[in-house]
């Protein structure tokens, strides 16, 4: 069977976008997260979130009806991300994990929908017309797999003969294959490199871009040196290059996860004012001075919110960034070279498995019980066993629109 074929039937071992990040911040966290697929029986709230909001926005871009009117489509959206929130509510309701706490996961959800719904009728009213005016989308949530190049000869490729690859060897032939001879011979399968994307897009000058939703809780500034580094979206552009898209490079797409709305009124007169000036508070600056203007009308024509309304004006109500990144050819090669290098690294059946604390890292890690007990000695396959679950990957779930390619 030649490259091209394996790929096609899945007979590869996978390595995905997500699971570098992963492999490099921690190896204990990636070996039971991506070797092992153990999951948390829970789903971290962020995430959810990210999920449902990534599931409205490719409603919104679908191809297919990118000519239908964009308020209708907008709304459709909104009650795509709703749907997936109220599926979402439902599976920890009845996952009994939280039972006793059912109130606040009431709350939680409530506060999400309404939170989620404001950014996308906010980003869909105010900025898609006019960002969206010069591209059309070509596909959304494209999956894609890609063989790896050998970095130490990049003429060939990277093949795996871990335990998990021979079994789907000897799944794929039955069993009757598996005979001494045929695993001395045996090459093993291709090590792909596999992602999905959320829009791949054509702008009118013909130029092929990949676009990237992130959301965020703030929109950092200064924050172009680490796109301009970060290697998870460069990789996304050597992938398509290599599945034979001419793509420039991608568009990094910030969406803060709030909304404007209007001031809040203080308790009592505060300097003069009825309207907090507190700059941590979403709003911009039309709404606020909307507000100010019609229900504290004296104060406003005194001045007293004009240094507000100007500092809301010059830095602000950023609830969104667009950030244009290209990537050279040889950029791309460097890109491929490294992923080169941690796939060998993944491979290896002899690979020293530790952790790697971080203050940071382990704060928001969901092995941290199991972590914790491994480190004294204790019986943390008990933890591992009671509080999660081991799943089939979760991208063998994805799998609808996938290309599947190995050529480059
Ligand atoms: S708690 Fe920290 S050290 Fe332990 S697995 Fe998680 S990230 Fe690694
Ligand atoms: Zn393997």
């Amino acid at each position: 069977m030649d490259i091209n074929e394996l790929i096609s039937l899945r007979l590869v071992h996978e390595i995905h976008t997500s699971e570098r990040k992963s492999y490099k911040a921690c190896r204990r966290r990636w070996d039971w997260l991506f070797r092992q697929n153990i999951y948390p029986k829970t789903t971290a709230k962020p995430l959810e979130f990210g999920v449902a909001y990534h599931k409205a926005m490719e409603h919104y871009y679908d191809p297919e009806t990118w000519s239908w009117d964009r308020e209708v489509v907008a709304e459709a959206a909104v009650q795509v991300f709703r749907e997936k929130c109220e599926q979402q509510r439902k599976a920890a309701l009845e996952s009994g994990q939280q039972i006793t706490f059912d109130d606040d996961i009431e709350a939680d959800y409530d506060e999400r929908v309404a939170l989620g719904v404001g950014m996308l009728r906010y980003y869909f009213k105010k900025f898609a017309p006019v960002l969206d005016a010069n591209w059309h989308p070509l596909e959304v949530e494209l999956g894609f797999r890609v063989a790896i190049p050998d970095p130490r000869d990049s003429s060939k490729y990277l093949w795996c003969k871990c335990d998990l690859c021979w079994g789907k060897w000897v799944n794929h032939h039955g069993s009757l294959y598996a005979s001494d001879e045929v695993i001395d011979d045996w090459q093993g399968l291709p090590v792909v490199y596999a992602g999905r994307l959320d829009v791949l897009a054509e702008s009118d000058k013909g130029e092929l871009w990949i676009i990237d939703w992130k959301t965020a809780a703030t929109i950092r500034e200064n924050d172009e040196v680490f796109m301009l580094l970060d290697d998870q979206i460069g990789s996304y552009v050597w992938a398509l290059r290599a599945l034979g898209y001419p793509v420039k490079g991608f568009v990094y797409h910030e969406q803060k996860k709030a909304y404007p709305q209007p001031p809040v009124m203080n308790k009592q007169r505060y300097k003069g004012r009825m309207f907090s000036v507190n700059k941590q508070f979403a709003t911009e600056w039309e709404i606020y001075e909307q507000t100010v203007r019609e229900q504290d009308t004296q104060a406003y024509e005194d001045g007293l919110y004009d240094e507000h309304i100007q500092w809301l004006k010059d830095f602000g109500g950023t609830f969104y960034r667009r950030t244009l990144i290209y990537k050279t050819d040889y950029e791309t090669d460097r890109i491929a070279e490294y992923i080169g290098y941690e796939a060998l690294e993944m491979i290896d059946q002899d690979l020293p498995i530790y952790p790697n604390p971080g203050r940071f890292g382990c704060n928001f890690c969901a092995f941290r019980e199991p972590c914790i007990e491994k480190n004294a000695g204790g019986d943390y396959q008990y933890a591992l066993d009671t509080l999660y679950e081991v799943r089939e990957p979760y991208y063998m779930a994805q799998e609808s629109s996938t290309e599947s390619k190995g050529g480059r």
